[in-house]
């Protein structure tokens, strides 16, 4: 019951926050130069398609890649002439690893721009051969994620996996010998798959434990509206009992040794770098189908790539719409990702937006705390046990809404 009003409450509010402003530019000047921001770079390119992604990607074409990778070169320069100076770079996808070169180029400009500290990339299993991951360490990647979802072949089957990247056995071998390379190996897992049963999962927790992966990002299945349709034909419903009582094993199993980076993110070590969103106040977006988030303004630049190409070329910010946040939508949303990252300091939050956080937000604070998902010990709140689940909720319908936003922006770009 409670489950399904946080569900309910969270769609309308990410449904509302989600409607861009079209046209106009925004201004993406940095207020404070000195503030720790992180530059994400979308490569929008994989090998083949799986049938329930939502992200915003296509299939790879050389050339087309090529001059992909040129404009981003460009785009990073656009922000350098602002005079941003980020101090991490994530590269997501699609897959940032299809066409290496061009990647090892791009981010080679990104480290000469900038005094980047941190550097983490996506790839798959399929990419993780000597050969690139040397490359990727020379340049100074010191965190790779590698989509796994689950090692059950039947499964993989059934996500169009097994024959693009492999038996589970085979990236299970791939995992062992890429750990060491860098500082953090993550492995991108799913939950709540409709024809994952708790003893798949449960496998899937013995090998990723036996491997002893640095680092384990268990998401849970997150459907879009558009591909909401297709998936439960195809796949079956999606049950979110079954996603509590998942959740609730994966915690289980995990923690300890693991220690929570966030509600669903599990690391070994104290000092990883985990998720973006929770690290980092501010971010911005380069390349297609990019969301950023600066200046309190949240901003996605063009889904089409021809145009962002063409854009960047003539020397624009190829930003296609945005969305300036009021002070309480700001609030709301370092609220809801410093919580994420499982606690949130509150003098920090109070000195941020002038002593007024808890006067703006009392309601929240006390609806959660009531609920048992908060706890206040001086000077932080904590997730409890129970508002990681509830944080794994707002989290999946938070993603959910980006996701609907990405396949309105690219049935607008006839993607
Ligand atoms: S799940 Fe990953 S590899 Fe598959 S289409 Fe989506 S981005 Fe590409």
């Amino acid at each position: 019951m409670l489950n399904a009003i946080i569900t309910r409450k969270a769609k309308q509010e990410f449904a509302r926050a989600m409607k861009f402003d079209n046209g106009g530019t925004p201004d993406l000047t940095p207020r404070d130069v000195t503030k720790p921001r992180l530059l994400y770079i979308h490569i929008p390119f994989c090998e083949q398609l799986c049938p329930y992604c939502s992200f915003h990607r296509v299939v790879f074409n050389e050339s087309l890649c090529r001059d992909y990778h040129h404009a981003l070169r460009k785009e990073i320069i656009l922000y350098r002439k602002l005079g941003y100076a980020f101090s991490g770079v994530y590269v997501g996808g699609g897959t940032p690893t299809v066409m290496m070169e061009e990647l090892e180029e791009t981010l080679f400009l990104a480290k000469q721009s900038f005094p980047l500290r941190e550097m983490s990339v996506e790839t798959n299993p399929n990419h993780l051969t000597d050969k690139n991951m040397t490359a990727l360490k020379r340049i100074g990647v010191n965190r790779l994620s590698v989509g796994i979802q689950s090692f059950d072949n039947r499964l993989l089957k059934d996500m169009d996996r097994y024959e693009k990247y492999g038996s589970g056995e085979a990236v299970a071998e791939r995992l062992l010998q890429a750990l060491g390379y860098f500082d953090t190996l993550n492995a991108d897992m799913m939950f709540n798959f409709p024809s994952q049963t708790a003893s798949i999962l449960d496998r899937d927790l013995d090998i990723l434990l036996e491997i002893g992966m640095d680092q384990i990002t268990y998401y849970p299945l997150m459907v879009s509206d558009l591909t909401r349709d297709t998936v439960y034909k195809t796949f079956g419903q999606v049950n979110y009992g079954k996603e509590e009582q998942f959740y609730h094993r994966i915690v289980e199993r995990l923690v300890p040794p693991y220690r929570f980076s966030s509600a669903w993110c599990f690391s070994k070590k104290a000092a990883m770098i985990d998720e973006y969103i929770v690290d980092y106040d501010e971010y911005a977006g380069l390349g297609s189908g990019s969301v950023g988030y600066l200046n309190g303004m949240c901003y996605a630049n063009t889904f089409d790539i021809a145009k962002y190409i063409a854009q960047v070329a003539r020397g624009e910010m190829p930003v296609m719409a945005y969305r300036s946040f009021s002070g309480k939508d700001r609030m709301r949303y370092d609220f809801l990702m410093k919580l994420f990252g499982m606690k949130l300091h509150v003098p920090a939050l109070k000195e941020k937006y002038g002593g007024i956080f808890h006067r703006v937000l009392w309601l929240d604070i006390l609806a959660f705390s009531l609920a048992g998902g908060l706890r206040y010990r001086k000077p932080y709140f904590y997730l409890t046990k129970r508002g990681c689940y509830m944080w794994v909720i707002m989290m999946r319908e938070f993603f959910i809404a980006v996701n609907n936003f990405r396949d309105f922006c690219r049935a607008h770009a006839a993607l």
